[in-house]
């Protein structure tokens, strides 16, 4: 937190009271809120803060490499993560959660093993995986045990 403050200020970008709110948030919520989960934090304590602020945030913080917007989508949403850490992303397709996945498989990739790439170099690898959490899949055995 206190590095992205020092670092946004030697670049000369101004962190207003909004701005730094908003940084404490995806510090502190790391379950990939979208723009308008934060919004929706947010403007309780802070009434003049508009949606176009939060936006304008996370793009900034996106452009400076602190957050990632994942290709997932919540709710159709666009998603942030407080990390620019590689990882794979596994969706819930019942409760929409989206749970980090941690692992570097990009040396034991199958597809990048199977050399189907053809001369193309492999950055990094982000897998993003779809099912149903634990959570929703205990209340699935749940019901199906009551009858
Ligand atoms: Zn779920
Ligand atoms: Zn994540």
């Amino acid at each position: 937190m206190k590095y992205i403050i020092k670092d946004l200020k030697i670049k000369g970008i101004t962190l207003t009271p909004q701005r730094m709110a908003i940084i404490e948030f995806l510090k502190n919520n790391l379950n990939h809120p979208t723009a308008e989960d934060v919004y929706k934090a947010l403007e309780e304590k802070y009434p003049s803060m508009s949606i176009a602020t939060v936006y304008s945030t996370l793009e900034l913080l996106k452009a400076n490499g602190y957050i990632q917007e994942l290709s997932i989508r919540k709710r159709g949403k666009a998603c942030f993560d407080f990390t620019s850490k590689n990882h794979h992303h596994f969706l819930c397709l019942k409760c929409d959660s989206i749970i980090d996945i941690e692992s570097e498989c990009i040396n034991t990739c199958p597809i990048v093993k199977a050399g189907q790439l053809e001369g193309c170099k492999v950055g990094e690898i982000q897998a993003y995986l779809y099912g149903v959490c634990s959570g929703c899949n205990k209340k699935t055995i749940k019901k199906s045990n009551k009858k």
